[in-house]
């Protein structure tokens, strides 16, 4: 497969999402084909960190992958598919475990914009497995069926947090899902900061969220940049 910018771009996702402290040896990242709609690409089963262009494979929106060559896939690539498939204004997808965002997963403690970087997150959705299915699951997301009711669940809003497993995260771009990520977790890790002071905590209101979120959605290159030149030092060969 011919390593196109937009390849190389989600290669440098994976290390970025790596670097900021967003996946570790679990969690990924993909990207809707920019020559198919109906096509995604997302590396094959490994650590984030460690991708490279040609451990990326194509897949379907039934999730199956056109040029695996035997190599496997993440167990969990139907979030990927059947958010494509319900959001056709999503180009990019990320699914992790941050640490930070497991407590609001399991808390009742809303997670919100707790300053302006995280605008975004005025529209979290909380999805609980055992309540989509009724039943007692290994809680990962491994067929169509748990895709589509997770996907069902994020509706139109930018996150999805899920019970005692992790957050999925959507965006129009590869550099607008990785903003997310990455301020999802800072968010997250400031926002228990800010409770544990134990004052009343002063959110961003929804319509400072939204001035917020549109200020930063034209400064997603600078970011970028940034991260994408830390993780090309950080894996340059001397
Ligand atoms: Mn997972």
């Amino acid at each position: 497969m011919a390593v196109t910018p937009l390849i190389a771009d989600l290669v440098v996702a994976n290390h970025i999402l790596y670097d900021q402290g967003v996946v570790d040896g679990f969690g990924h990242v993909s990207v809707r084909s920019d020559q198919r709609k109906d096509r995604y690409f997302m590396a094959r089963n490994m650590a984030p960190s460690l991708v490279q262009a040609e451990d990326i494979l194509e897949y379907d929106l039934e999730s199956n992958a056109i040029n695996a060559a035997g190599r496997r896939s993440y167990l969990e690539r139907f979030i990927h598919s059947e958010i494509f498939r319900a959001r056709p204004d999503v180009m990019a997808v990320v699914h992790n475990h941050s640490a930070a965002v497991i407590p609001f997963t399991v808390s009742a403690a809303p997670l919100r914009p707790v300053y302006h970087m995280g605008g975004f997150l005025r529209d979290v959705k909380k999805f609980d497995i055992r309540t989509a299915t009724g039943r007692m699951t290994d809680m990962l997301i491994r067929d169509h069926d748990l895709g589509f009711s997770l996907a069902k669940t994020l509706g139109d809003s930018p996150i999805a947090l899920m019970r005692g497993h992790g957050a999925t995260v959507v965006g129009a771009s590869l550099k607008e899902v990785i903003f997310r990520s990455v301020y999802t977790e800072v968010n997250a890790r400031v926002q228990m900061q800010a409770m544990a002071l134990g004052g009343a905590v002063e959110y961003l209101s929804t319509e400072e969220a939204e001035l917020a979120e549109k200020a930063n959605s034209g400064q997603y290159d600078r970011p970028w940049d940034l991260w994408k030149s830390q993780a090309i030092a950080a894996r340059r060969k001397n």
